[in-house]
C-alpha cells in the first residue's frame, strides 16, 4: 500500500502503468528511467516483468569455465586478461589439460562447460574442433558454451574460410551454445576509442543472427561503467531487443560491470552499486522478449547479486570454478560458489532455487524453497 503510494507520486507512475498493463517502453522512456533516482519504484516495474515471467523462481547452473589460452593479437584497454606471447603471464593449455580439468568436475556434477579465450595468432582451428570433440567424449551430455563473437570472426579469417562455415563445423564437432562475450557496447564511437579492431556492433549481431538460425542459442552481455553514455545503454538495449524480435534465440541477457582496477583505465570510477541495481533493471523492462536476465556475481559479488534478485533479477548464472578475466582485470567477487552458496543466497532473498540447464530448463528445484519462510525472531 505504502509502495503503491510512493509509485504513484513517482515521476515513472506512467511507465509502471504501461508495464503493468503489459506494453513495450521505448527509448525514451528508457533514457527516463536511466535518469531516475528512484530506485524503489524502479524495483518495483522490473519485479513486474521478473514476476510474470519467472514466478517465484531464480535459477543457477552447475558449471566451469575453462581459457584455452590469454594470448590475444588485439589490447582492448578494459581488457587486463589478453597478452601478448612473449609476456610471462602468457598462457596456452593442451587439450589433455582441458579434458583433465573438465573431467574432474564433471565428477562434481556440472553440466556446463563454459570457453573463451584470445585471439590466439597461430593455434590452428583443428585444435579448437579437437578440444570441443575430446571435452564431448566425456559426457555426451555436457553442454559445450564457448567462443565469443570475436573469436568466431578470427577463426573465419585464419581459415579464410565464411563465418557460416566455421559455425556449421564447430556445431557439427559439438558445440552447443556460443557465448554473449565481445559486445561490450555497440557505439562505434567507444569501440574506436576503447577495442579498435574490435567486431563492429553490426558482426556481433551477425554472429548471433547466424547461430540462431541454425536453431542454436546464445547469451548476450553488455559491459558498462566506463566512458559509455546512458544513450550508447538505450542504443546497447535496442539493438538486442530488435535481435530477439527477429530471432528469439537469446536465452538470457548478462550485463557485466566494468573492473577498472589493473587495467589502463583505472582511473575510471567503478559502476556504484546503485548503478548496477539500475542497470539490471532496466534491462528487465526494456528486454521484454527475453526470459531471462542474470545477476551476474563475478562482477556484482555476491551479496549485490542476491540483492538484484529484488531488482528483475532470475538467474545467478553458475557456480563457475574458475573466472580469471575479471580476476585479472582486479576483480574481486570472487572466483567459485557452491551450489548450496547459491541456493542459500536465493533462499534469504525470499525465492525458490532451481538448478537449471544450459538452455534454462530446470534440472532440480530446491525442496527447502517449497517450505514456508520461517520467521526470524530475536
Ligand atoms: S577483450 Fe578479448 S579481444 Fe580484447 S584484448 Fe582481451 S582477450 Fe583480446
Amino acid at each position: 500500500m505504502v509502495l503503491e503510494k510512493l509509485i504513484r507520486c513517482s515521476e515513472m507512475a506512467d511507465i509502471y502503468d504501461k508495464v503493468a498493463a503489459g506494453q513495450r517502453i521505448g527509448d525514451d522512456d528508457a533514457l527516463r528511467l536511466y535518469r531516475s533516482r528512484d530506485l524503489t519504484t524502479l524495483g518495483a516495474i522490473a519485479d513486474i516483468v521478473r514476476e510474470r515471467k519467472n514466478g517465484n523462481r531464480a535459477s543457477y547452473i552447475l558449471n566451469r569455465y575453462l581459457n584455452y589460452s590469454n594470448i590475444c593479437i588485439l589490447s582492448c584497454q578494459f581488457c587486463e586478461f589478453g597478452k601478448k606471447k612473449r609476456n610471462a603471464e602468457a598462457f596456452e593449455l593442451t587439450i589433455e589439460q582441458m579434458v583433465e580439468r573438465v573431467a574432474n568436475d564433471l565428477r562434481l556434477g556440472i553440466t556446463e562447460v563454459h570457453i573463451v579465450g584470445g585471439l590466439h595468432p597461430s593455434l590452428p582451428f583443428s585444435y579448437y574442433t579437437d578440444m570441443i570433440r575430446a571435452l564431448k567424449a566425456l559426457d555426451p551430455n555436457l553442454h559445450i558454451k564457448a567462443f565469443t563473437a570475436v573469436e568466431l570472426y578470427h577463426f573465419a579469417s585464419l581459415t579464410k574460410k565464411p563465418l557460416a562455415e566455421i559455425l556449421a563445423v564447430l556445431r557439427d564437432a559439438g558445440l552447443d551454445s556460443i557465448t554473449g562475450g565481445g559486445a561490450e557496447i555497440f557505439s562505434q564511437r567507444v569501440r574506436d576509442i576503447l577495442c579498435k579492431g574490435k567486431e563492429t556492433a553490426d558482426e556481433y549481431l551477425a554472429c548471433h543472427r547466424a547461430w540462431h538460425r541454425m536453431g542454436m542459442r546464445s547469451t548476450c552481455t553488455m559491459l558498462y561503467g566506463h566512458i559509455e553514455t546512458l544513450e550508447d545503454r538505450v542504443d546497447h538495449l535496442r539493438r538486442l531487443r530488435e535481435l530477439q524480435d527477429e530471432t528469439h534465440g537469446f536465452t538470457s541477457f548478462v550485463p557485466l560491470h566494468f573492473v577498472p582496477d589493473k587495467t589502463k583505465l583505472a582511473h575510471i570510477t567503478p559502476a556504484s552499486g546503485f548503478d548496477d541495481l539500475r542497470n539490471l533493471a532496466i534491462a528487465r523492462i526494456y528486454l521484454d522478449n527475453f526470459d531471462h536476465i542474470t545477476g551476474y556475481w563475478i562482477a556484482l559479488g555476491m551479496k549485490l547479486a542476491q540483492v538484484s534478485l529484488s531488482f528483475g533479477v532470475d538467474d545467478l548464472h553458475g557456480t563457475i570454478m574458475e573466472e580469471r578475466i575479471f580476476e585479472m582485470a582486479g576483480g574481486s567477487g570472487g572466483q567459485q560458489q557452491t551450489r548450496e552458496q547459491l541456493e542459500r543466497a536465493i533462499l534469504d532473498a525470499g525465492r525458490i532455487p532451481v538448478q537449471r540447464d544450459s538452455l534454462f530448463r530446470p534440472i532440480k528445484v530446491s525442496e527447502a524453497g517449497a517450505e514456508p519462510v520461517q520467521e526470524v525472531t530475536a
